[in-house]
């Protein structure tokens, strides 16, 4: 897209310190803004107000500045989104697009079961459409415990989602039956990620997602929210993950370490590693930094 401003971001939540995985996400995040020419921000994903660390965000911003990743704007806080949070609410609830449901985790698990159903994604039950409007027990406004997104019209049909990853190439997704009608407003009132995210990206006029691919697959739905929302598509850059010793996926949730950036040198090393690129031992990190921005530019320039 010639002549568009590039905006890049990272989008931490501070439910801990950053560890060796989200640091490999904040530099590529970081390495393409700056290849691109393009800005850099840092938004602070705290809508889930009861996961969050006191304490965790000043980590994190410290652990950024201390590698010289440094944001051009000050950071975004989605605790102080709500209100476009709740405006986009009402834009799919006016656009029909938007139910609510009063179904406990309990009540969906029996239905799917009813239904020879029992699937579970991600501690995430697909949901059965229980509350559906035209279903068998549509929910009076009042009534509502959390507002779900009409995937698609009707019981039958799908809504597929075709996206192009820059890194792992064309990539599909039927989010009508692998993830059905989703949350976007929590039973306990908090707001869903999937339309944060995507609030927050628009706002702050977001081109382009660098982010881990364990988010892959959230990618479809915000595609989808996008296009209901009237919101710009950004391209997408999903990164390899880094997996512990024991294979598991890192995450603040299974205690991963924080990565120590007394050492920044080494922790940006290792992260432009598990980038793929190719950086000596011994560099100071202003130079690991120089030496991985400029073998992104050569990958840019294949891409
Ligand atoms: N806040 C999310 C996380 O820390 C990242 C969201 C995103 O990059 O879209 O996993």
């Amino acid at each position: 897209r010639p002549g568009e401003l590039y905006v890049g971001r990272f989008a931490p939540s501070p439910t801990g310190w950053l560890h060796a995985g989200s640091m490999v996400a904040a530099l590529a995040s970081w390495l393409d803004a700056r290849a691109h020419g393009g800005r850099w921000l840092v938004r602070i994903e705290d809508v889930d107000g009861p996961r969050c660390i006191a304490g965790a965000e000043d980590a994190i911003l410290r652990q950024l500045a201390d590698c010289g990743l440094h944001p051009d704007a000050p950071p975004l806080r989605q605790s102080d989104c709500g209100a476009l949070y709740a405006q986009a609410l009402e834009r799919l609830q006016a656009a029909g697009l938007a139910y609510g449901c009063r179904c406990t985790r309990r009540e969906i698990a029996q239905a799917l079961q009813a239904r020879g159903l029992d699937r579970e994604r991600h501690g995430d039950l697909v949901y059965p459409g229980t509350c559906r409007p035209g279903g068998p027990q549509p929910v009076p406004w009042l009534e509502a415990r959390a507002v779900r997104l009409l995937t698609c019209a009707d019981d039958g049909c799908d809504t597929v989602i075709d996206w192009q990853d820059r890194r792992l190439g064309r990539q599909r997704q039927n989010v009508s039956r692998e993830v059905g009608d989703f949350v976007l407003r929590r039973a306990d009132g908090l707001w869903a990620y999937q339309l944060a995210v995507v609030v927050d990206d628009a706002a702050q006029g977001v081109t382009d997602i660098v982010r881990g691919e364990d988010l892959a697959d959230n990618t479809p739905r915000q595609i989808l929210l996008r296009r209901h929302l009237g919101l710009p598509q950004p391209r997408h850059l999903h990164t390899p993950l880094v997996l512990a010793a024991d294979g598991q996926k890192l995450s603040k949730q299974n205690g991963a370490a924080p990565v120590d950036t007394g050492r920044p040198a080494e922790v940006l090393t290792a992260a432009a590693r598990a980038l793929g690129l190719d950086l000596a031992e011994g560099l100071s990190a202003d130079a690991v930094r120089a030496e991985a921005l400029r073998q992104w530019r050569l990958r840019l320039e294949r891409e």
